[in-house]
């Protein structure tokens, strides 16, 4: 996605080899008019897989979700970092390595909002090395829910997420794919590349 990849070019601090901060747009600022676009790109790379509900992790997800959701008219509900100590039995948790915080933490969602009639949609805003997503993927197989596909907002392609996610036979639709973080420099993944990946 065009638009996207210019802001990160523009915008985005590379911290080190492998991590990427875009604070100014999506991860603490937010960029109204680049989510609305980031939603409907998503909704149109699954328009017809008849997505349900969407689910996500706070807080960074939350905004490209909500704008899918908007366009696809689906749910949409996030998962909590935190539990709240009077629900615990009535949670589907899974464990997540942290790739930023280098530390596990658990993630939730509540019973009552993922049904095993549900086709998800999972929207994070990267993809590393597919820990958070193989927690949501964990949560919905739970609920008894099906994954319809990933949609992530900035993929780093030379970490191995995508690849471990691929071959248990998930979607994976990234709108910004990172070939290189090395130099300082932002290198996208070419054309040809997308292709045969
Ligand atoms: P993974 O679970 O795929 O290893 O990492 C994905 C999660 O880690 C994302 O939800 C995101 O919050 C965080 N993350 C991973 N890499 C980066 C990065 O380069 N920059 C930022 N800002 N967050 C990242």
């Amino acid at each position: 996605m065009k638009a996207l990849q210019e802001e990160i070019l523009q915008r985005g601090i590379v911290l080190s080899d492998g991590v990427l901060k875009v604070d100014s747009f999506l991860n603490h600022a937010i960029d109204p008019n680049l989510m609305t676009k980031i939603g409907e790109e998503f909704a149109h790379r699954f328009k017809d897989e008849g997505i349900t509900k969407i689910i996500t992790i706070e807080s960074s997800g939350i905004a490209p979700a909500l704008m899918t959701s908007i366009q696809l008219q689906s749910d949409l509900v996030f998962a909590r970092k935190r539990k709240s100590l009077t629900m615990l039995d009535q949670l589907y948790t899974a464990k997540v390595y942290s790739f930023t915080k280098q530390q596990y933490s658990e993630i939730s969602i509540s019973k009552e909002f993922l049904q095993p009639s549900d086709n998800v949609l999972i929207i994070d805003d990267f993809l590393a090395n597919g820990q958070a997503a193989l927690g949501l993927i964990d949560i919905v197989k739970q609920a008894g829910a099906t994954v319809a596909g990933l949609g992530i907002v900035i993929e780093k392609s030379f970490q191995p997420g995508r690849e471990m996610l691929e071959k248990e036979g998930y979607r994976i639709e990234s709108l910004a794919r990172i070939a290189s973080l090395s130099d300082g420099k932002v290198t996208f993944t070419s054309k040809k590349e997308r292709v045969t990946q």
